[in-house]
């Protein structure tokens, strides 16, 4: 059964845009393309082929392989945007909040020499769907890709994981659906939930862990974890805080750092 969980912003449940798998695919991969284009168009991933489109029939369809990951690529998805505004926050719209931090943290990233990409640059109408940001992602072989959401309630920092059951759970040898593609990456990414959560804790910040279905996290081929920022000191301080904001960017930078270091050492051995 799938969990009834919902972001504290009221993010929609994944069902309603993921239920029909294979038969939205080729639409998805139509739709992404442009998305692509739109965020970056510049990067030589747009040239690329799909990583998910299908060779011949789903039918007919092997295990998807996982691609080669880019240790440098991190994909930042400031959730929400255009007339989708997320969650009202003091005097600011989440999909504004949101957007604050991915601009924080890819400075940090970028002063780190990360190559990062934002899945929403800018507040274009209509924003992404969640299929088309995790169709683009998918196309940048990202080391790591963060979905950011901020609440007006709650308290402290959220991490979520995907609730899919890890490949290694299921099978290897079964076909995993474009918009499951994230049961390849759960052990990586709840590593990574783990470490991003101990460098808050030494941040002295109030922090959560959890797993939940949510899009577009599930379709996400990489280690992909959901960062949501609530309320601080009893409510006292919103997400839109440049402290919290800084405090949190800085963790997750030095994380991402940590994370990239120990990939190569991985390479190394
Ligand atoms: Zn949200």
């Amino acid at each position: 059964m799938r969990s009834t969980n919902w972001l504290r912003c009221g993010v929609p449940h994944p069902c309603a845009h993921f239920a029909h798998g294979w038969v939205h695919r080729a639409k998805r991969d139509l739709l992404l393309l442009s998305v692509i284009s739109l965020v970056a168009p510049a990067a030589s991933f747009a040239q690329s082929v799909p990583a998910t489109k299908p060779a011949t029939t789903p039918s007919k369809q092997a295990p998807p392989a996982q691609p080669a990951i880019n240790n440098n690529i991190i994909v930042l998805d400031p959730a929400h945007g255009g007339e989708d505004t997320g969650a009202h926050i003091g005097q600011l719209n989440e999909k504004d909040i949101n957007m604050q931090l991915a601009t924080r943290l890819r400075s940090l990233l970028q002063a780190r020499t990360f190559d990062v990409k934002l899945l929403r640059d800018g507040d274009p109408t209509p924003a992404p769907t969640a299929d088309q940001r995790a169709g683009a992602a998918n196309q940048m072989h990202a080391a790591v890709c963060i979905v950011l959401h901020s609440s007006a309630t709650g308290e402290g920092v959220h991490i979520y994981t995907s609730a899919l059951k890890a490949a290694s759970e299921t099978g290897s040898s079964a076909i995993v659906r474009w918009d499951r593609a994230q049961t390849s990456y759960i052990q990586q990414s709840m590593r990574l939930s783990d470490k991003l959560s101990e460098a808050l804790t030494r941040s002295r910040m109030a922090t959560s862990n959890g797993r939940t279905f949510v899009a577009p996290l599930d379709a996400l081929q990489c280690p992909a974890i959901l960062i949501e920022l609530g309320p601080i000191h009893g409510g006292n301080t919103l997400p839109s805080d440049t402290g919290y904001q800084q405090t949190v960017a800085d963790a997750i930078a030095g994380t991402l750092l940590q994370w990239r270091e120990d990939a190569k050492a991985v390479v190394k051995q």
